[in-house]
């Protein structure tokens, strides 16, 4: 039976320098199950913990980020973009005094619900679904946590806190947020997440917008004179080049990428704490009834806006990007449709799940896949075994 005690103090105790406004698991609203404490942890590490044993988290590192896995062995996978995104945002964390465990869960968990083939997989899927509720991956994320994972024997999923569920979960229609209940109250009263759940999700922001520069560059698809016109490049490459000259390309990208999340982390931090002084939120309740309190300044959010409207246009819709991934949405759809006309070529745990969930048994299994497996799957199940998506882009190295 799902339960959420609510705490029975109104003020958390004092611990380790947290900030009054930080999360903290000894008051948590608890486990749909309820569990014994663990012995040696805080619920949050706990928490951490069970994802990082997860199925679902070891399969991110066949999952394709912005390139296919098999095109190239440095280009991010979605396990080395989490574990990025844990990193900056387990370090803002840290400088706002917020509860890095709960930071790191949620970051490491954002990902779960991923479909093979990055955004094309679950745009096919989607489209799959369409008669069927829909395929979300942010969704697709809370469920696998909440459902899907087999690991214990008393109940499935992972039986995570309210806190890191409501962090996984960034956003949600009405529709499903009545469906799901108290994890969708707050779509539907237009409440905040906690301040580590708002850090998470812009960790993954500047996560992404910078490893995508280094993968854009390294895949030749973009050049540094385009993103020589991209002010929050610009503004740091120009300095490197001056102070070094002759530097390397390579470590040219390098030491500009880092200084840009450097500056993006910095700017996150002085607006955040200036939007922390003036909310003064004297707990966790008051920071979700408060305005977002985690974000960029205004001048910062504008660049880092014009750099992801860069890499939206000449990176992601590339037609070489574009090719690769419009064979990834047949390979999906593919799938789904031989699935979907004979359940016998399900394996039998996902057939009987068929007979009991619908649609949503196929989707769940296709979303699970890794890349590869799809691929193999997909020769499997056509008559001339072909699987194609093997050639992608050759990787030019810089
Ligand atoms: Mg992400």
């Amino acid at each position: 039976m799902p339960s959420t005690e609510s705490p029975s103090f109104s003020r958390p105790p004092e611990r380790g320098g947290l900030a009054p406004y930080a999360s903290n698991p000894a008051v948590s609203r608890g486990r749909r199950f309820v569990e014994p404490a663990a012995s040696t942890r805080s619920d949050f590490q706990r928490d951490r913990d069970r994802i990082v044993h997860s199925t679902a988290f070891r399969r991110l590192e066949y999952k394709t980020q912005v390139f296919v896995n098999h095109e190239g062995d440095l280009f991010r996978t979605r396990l080395t973009h989490s574990i990025e995104v844990a990193q900056i945002a387990r370090s803002i964390a840290r400088a706002l005094a917020l509860e890095e465990d709960l930071v790191e869960a949620i970051s490491l968990a954002h990902d779960l619900g991923h479909t093979p083939f990055g955004h094309a997989g679950q745009d096919a899927l989607n489209e799959c679904m369409g008669g069927h509720g829909g395929f979300e991956h942010n969704l697709q994320s809370l469920r696998v946590v909440d459902e899907l994972e087999q690991r214990y024997a008393g109940f499935d999923g992972l039986n995570l806190c309210f806190e890191t569920r409501e962090g996984i979960l960034k956003h949600c229609s009405p529709a499903n947020a009545r469906r799901l209940g108290e994890i969708g109250e707050r779509f539907l009263q237009h409440r905040q997440p906690s301040l580590e759940a708002q850090v998470a999700n812009l960790a993954d922001e500047i996560a992404y917008n910078n490893h995508d520069v280094d993968d854009g560059l390294r895949s030749g698809l973009i050049t540094i004179g385009q993103l020589e016109a991209i002010d929050l490049f610009a503004r740091h490459a120009e300095p490197v080049r001056v102070a070094f000259p002759g530097i390397a390309e390579r470590r040219l990208v390098h030491e500009t990428v880092r200084r840009m999340i450097d500056e993006l982390v910095v700017d996150l931090l002085d607006e955040t704490r200036r939007r922390l002084a003036l909310a003064a939120p004297a707990s966790v309740d008051e920071v979700r009834a408060a305005a977002p309190l985690v974000a960029f300044s205004e001048p910062m959010r504008e660049r880092a806006q014009r750099l992801k409207a860069f890499l939206h246009a000449q990176l992601y819709r590339h037609e070489r990007v574009a090719m690769v991934m419009d064979e990834a949405r047949q390979a999906v759809k593919a799938l789904f449709q031989a699935y979907a006309a004979d359940e016998a070529l399900l394996p039998d745990e996902h057939r009987e799940r068929v007979q009991r969930l619908g649609m949503r048994a196929i989707a769940d299994y296709i979303a699970g896949m890794t890349d590869r497996f799809a691929l193999k799957e997909l020769g499997r199940l056509r008559a001339d075994g072909s699987r194609s998506l093997s050639e992608g882009l050759p990787p030019r190295s810089l």
